[in-house]
């Protein structure tokens, strides 16, 4: 029978890969609680409306993105491919409105898009998403970035990164930005790739979001939205700036940073980085005022981002070792077993990874098994060991050996940690 193997453009996360993921969370955690979040847990999948109404009929995702099925009961259902729209529907179902403002959020998992699989881009992919609701200040949208930069500080990241920002304008400004985008590229759209030019009649703006080489040469030379703003739009996007000066945080503004959702206003920004080819983006975010409103709550203002972890697990590089166990206990004999089994259980409460031999082996094949695994230590214990109630200590990088009684194991192993003396 052919072995079964995974579908396309999802991927299994071994174990030394998993630790690098450890990290990450652990970064995100530590730096998303020291500024007030709060962690939320949300279903995979959804009803398709809330997407479609969420983030838009005419992107990418909405069109042709999305896993979509019909339940057994009938209903429509999409397995969630970003999570902006989920906290909105809890925080709109749990009346979060009600709490002190901003409400801050934080939620970590897997997304599914159904794109073209290729380095750093998969159809399970995980983020870690955060959101800010119910405040519309600029400082707001400056602390919510140097939250995201102290993330990637945090693994020591931030100097391989560049912070993109920019202000795509209120609703109404947009239109008109919309408009005359389209009067510039509806004369040129001979020279533009195929898909700008379905972009050009549904959605002009993502014309400006294109990679492909042919292109950039007009979009460079496109009217840029930031010359029209509203005055109120435009003296947001300067005091953001404002705040972001004040904390030393370095960016680049960027016109025509426009990002693949609709229901971004304002502020816009990514993380990008030159180190994994196309898949440049590793983050990236923005204000929603009116999107929570759209999806049946009341008029609350917000802004977020969302991290693509698998970008940032690439980033961090390969520099896993297999974690070692601290000693491998070695009993010859099954008498040996019984009276290591509880030592193992009480020296892994404490904390210490230690692993156990089964004592049906010759010592000198255990001694390379220690080897092999890493182990720091071998505990070995006979039956003139157990008589005794002893054990010998052995070093395994010194291969210096001395008696211990069992109950100082722990203290042996780990001299200056707190024991248990139970
Ligand atoms: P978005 O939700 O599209 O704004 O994406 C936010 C971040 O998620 C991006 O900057 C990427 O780092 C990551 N991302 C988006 N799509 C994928 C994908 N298909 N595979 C891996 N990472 C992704």
């Amino acid at each position: 029978m052919p072995p079964i193997k995974a579908v396309r453009g999802v991927r299994d996360i071994l174990p030394a890969e998993a630790r690098r993921w450890q990290r990450v969370e652990a970064a995100a955690r530590q730096t998303f609680e020291a500024y007030g979040y709060r962690d939320i847990r949300l279903p995979l999948f959804e009803r398709t409306e809330l997407f479609a109404r969420g983030i838009g009929d005419e992107t990418d995702i909405v069109k042709k993105e999305m896993y979509t099925f019909a339940d057994r009961s009938g209903e429509s259902v999409t397995l969630r491919p970003e999570a902006t729209a989920s906290v909105l529907r809890a925080y709109i179902e749990h009346g979060f409105h009600v709490q002190p403002k901003p409400v801050r959020l934080y939620t970590l998992g897997p997304m599914f898009r159904y794109e073209r699989p290729q380095a750093g881009r998969y159809r399970q992919f995980h983020q870690a998403n955060v959101e800010a609701l119910g405040e519309t200040h600029p400082a707001l949208d400056a602390e919510v970035i140097a939250m995201l930069l102290d993330f990637f500080g945090a693994l020591g990241l931030a100097d391989r990164l560049e912070l993109h920002v920019n202000s795509i304008g209120d609703a109404g400004t947009r239109q008109a930005y919309v408009a005359q985008l389209r009067e510039y590229l509806t004369p040129v759209q001979d020279r533009l790739c195929d898909e700008c030019r379905v972009r050009l009649t549904r959605n002009p703006l993502r014309v400006l979001d294109c990679k492909t080489p042919h292109c950039q040469p007009i979009i460079e030379k496109a009217p840029s939205i930031l010359d029209s703003l509203s005055p109120e739009a435009a003296r947001h996007f300067e005091s953001v700036r404002q705040c972001l000066d004040t904390m030393k945080i370095r960016y680049v503004v960027n016109a025509r940073l426009v990002r693949g959702l609709d229901y971004y206003v304002r502020t816009t920004f990514e993380v990008l980085t030159g180190e994994l080819g196309a898949q440049n983006a590793v983050a990236g975010g923005g204000r929603y005022d009116g999107l929570i409103h759209q999806l049946g709550g009341p008029a609350d203002p917000g802004i977020g981002f969302a991290i693509g972890m698998e970008r940032v697990v690439l980033l961090l590089g390969e520099d896993d070792r297999p974690p070692a166990p601290l000693a491998l206990l070695i009993p010859i004999g099954e008498p040996a077993l019984r009276r290591l089994m509880p030592v193992a259980r009480a020296l892994r409460r404490a904390r210490l990874a230690v692993e156990l031999a089964y004592g049906d082996r010759k010592l000198p094949r255990e001694l390379e098994h220690a080897d092999r695994i890493g182990a720091r230590f071998a505990v070995i214990v006979g039956d003139s060991e157990l008589e005794r109630d002893q054990c010998i200590l052995r070093d395994m990088r010194t291969r210096e050996q001395r008696g211990v009684p069992l109950e100082r194991l722990a203290i042996e192993l780990a001299p200056g940690q707190a024991h248990d003396e139970s």
